[in-house]
């Protein structure tokens, strides 16, 4: 029997409905540069319909490619809705990406139109002699006029949504319409293109607010650091407004002091970034006073949240971290850290062992880890594989890209994360394929040294690259920030010491080298490429039998 149910396709556009009709006096804060903003979703919603018009007056098609170039704030929250709702697909442009980079990303996605923020016109005017086909770029600003800008034609937001009918009638799309399209920040070759459907970003939502997932209910206050252009910002976005959440959005000031002040004044109840936001939060708490009390859970991940993280917070601040998993090409999310009922009896060490690891797949998200030779590895929780992954909302093929090929196996997608998988079914990310040091032909995990050195208390932050070794064909060198107050007072032998009990003595870091701030990409992940060239030229101080 087929046809049973009704025909009902999931699309954004049943999110935008319901909080209107349900929700209309929730409200969406976004801090501007010139101050904060309010408005409900009641208010919000009148806007995105205005925005469909004017976009629809710019000519944008069903399929057409509209491009974002902005911070996390209410008007870019507005593109999120209007531009797929319209059939159309919204294409977050990462602003921290090189400009060549940026120049290829839109080209090759064929952007129409760029909606950028006034703060970030000097990037896009170097390279708009390389954006031909771009027919308009949107300025969004809180200006009375528009800035003096070399890009042309230009539009100015307000006065499009101000000329515009406040009443749209949302076109009835296929589920399986494109709805948003992101690039991933991948550190070698040309950015790689990952475009969701709305059944994928609609059923990634409804998991994402389960109770084990991130746990997201109407009560919520859901402050956003990830940015935007980030795989939707790991789909809160969506997730809040499926719920009738309060939103709130930080503009382009992310000192930890901003975010602090920012939970403190709105009640943030979730909030969720990568682990650099959060050591830098870390650092300022000890010092500073805030009232982070609202706060249910924040949630790390991007890369890995160091256990000392996870343990400090709770212990010191109360405030209780989730780690997660996910990737671009996930849209974005693979797995939660959430300890099972059972293993709450476990001593705290091996409680806060189980949250650090990066959790249990999510519901429809299905892992195996393989080996070198293609066999799967057992769920044992030591031996390494590659994970390779599938679900709905994992992408079945790169954007026009001819690498997908080798980016699956057999309709898996192949992630390049290195794996362990404990038989309670919990990953522990070890590395990527790319960063592992190959050690005498045994992996080390580069990640494990780095959240075990991080566990120093006068450290801030750590990363392990890869050098080559005359003997072993590979070493571990250690990469160290010092925390402000333990600059020049801490010594390599003092790092190897706490390393000794916590590693295998041949995982020892070769080398410690004591830096001023470690790389990092346009997202905030640890740059190990960046990194790497730094250190290309170093030569061992010791020599190989001394290991
Ligand atoms: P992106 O597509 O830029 O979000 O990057 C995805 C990659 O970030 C993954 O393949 C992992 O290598 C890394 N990553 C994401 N979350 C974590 C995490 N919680 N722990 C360790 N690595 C992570």
């Amino acid at each position: 029997m087929k046809g049973l149910m009704m025909e009902y396709p999931l699309t954004l556009t049943h999110l935008l409905e319901r909080v209107r009709k349900l929700y209309p006096h929730k409200e969406i804060v976004s801090r501007m540069p010139s101050g904060l903003h309010r408005y409900t979703y009641g208010e919000y919603y009148e806007r995105v319909c205005r925005l469909a018009n004017a976009l629809r007056s710019l000519g944008v098609q069903k399929g057409d490619r509209v491009a974002t170039f902005a911070w996390n704030h209410y008007r870019h929250f507005e593109l999120y809705f209007a531009v797929p709702c319209l059939g159309a697909v919204l294409h977050t442009l990462n602003i921290r990406l090189f400009p060549d980079q940026i120049a290829y990303i839109v080209n090759h996605a064929e952007d129409q139109l760029i909606f950028v923020d006034d703060s970030l016109i000097p990037v896009l005017e170097r390279i708009q002699p390389q954006l031909k086909g771009v027919k308009g770029y949107v300025i969004m600003t809180d200006s009375e006029r528009l800035p003096e800008t070399s890009l042309s034609p230009v539009y100015d937001y307000e006065a499009l949504l101000r000329e515009a009918d406040p009443h749209f009638e949302f076109p009835t799309l296929e589920e399986d319409d494109a709805a948003v399209m992101c690039y991933t920040s991948g550190t070698t070759g040309n950015p790689k293109g990952a475009v969701y459907s709305h059944r994928a970003l609609v059923l990634h939502t409804l998991v994402e607010c389960l109770p084990d997932g991130m746990a997201l209910g109407e009560r919520d206050v859901v402050l956003p650091i990830v940015p935007m252009f980030h795989v939707n910002a790991w789909g809160l976005p969506f997730a809040a407004t499926l719920v009738g959440a309060k939103q709130v959005y930080p503009g382009p000031h992310l000192h930890p002091r901003d975010i602090a002040e920012l939970i403190q004044q709105e009640k943030v109840t979730l909030t969720a970034g990568v682990p650099t936001i959060w050591l830098g939060m870390y650092e300022l708490l000890q010092s500073e006073r805030y009232d982070l009390s609202s706060l249910r859970t924040v949630i790390i991940g991007g890369s890995a949240a160091p256990r000392s993280l996870i343990e400090g917070f709770e212990k010191r601040f109360g405030i209780s971290i989730t780690h997660a998993w996910g990737m671009t090409e996930m849209s974005p999310l693979g797995t939660v850290s959430k300890l099972k009922s059972h293993l709450e009896q476990l001593p705290e060490e091996e409680r806060f062992a189980y949250r650090a690891k990066q959790g249990i797949p999510a519901p429809f998200v299905e892992l195996r880890a393989v080996d070198d030779q293609g066999r799967e590895v057992p769920w044992d929780g030591q031996t390494m594989g590659e994970l390779q992954v599938r679900g709905p909302w994992i992408i079945r093929s790169y954007y026009n890209d001819p690498r997908t090929e080798e980016a699956f196996d057999d309709g898996w997608f192949r992630t390049g994360d290195v794996v362990t998988i404990d038989p309670e079914g919990y990953i522990q990310i070890v590395d990527r394929t790319k960063d592992l040091v190959k050690s005498g032909g045994e992996w080390i995990s580069s990640v494990e040294l780095e959240n075990a050195i991080m566990a120093h208390p006068k450290v801030k932050e750590a990363a392990v690259i890869a050098l080559p070794h005359p003997k072993w064909q590979e070493r571990p060198l250690a990469c160290v920030v010092p925390k402000e107050e333990f600059k020049d007072k801490i010594t390599k032998d003092e790092i190897l010491e706490f390393l000794r009990d916590k590693v295998a003595k041949w995982w020892l870091p070769d080398e410690v080298v004591f830096v001023e701030e470690i790389p990092k990409t346009s997202v905030g992940k640890f740059d190990k490429k960046a990194l790497r060239k730094q250190f290309e030229d170093y030569t061992w101080p010791t020599t190989p039998d001394e290991i």
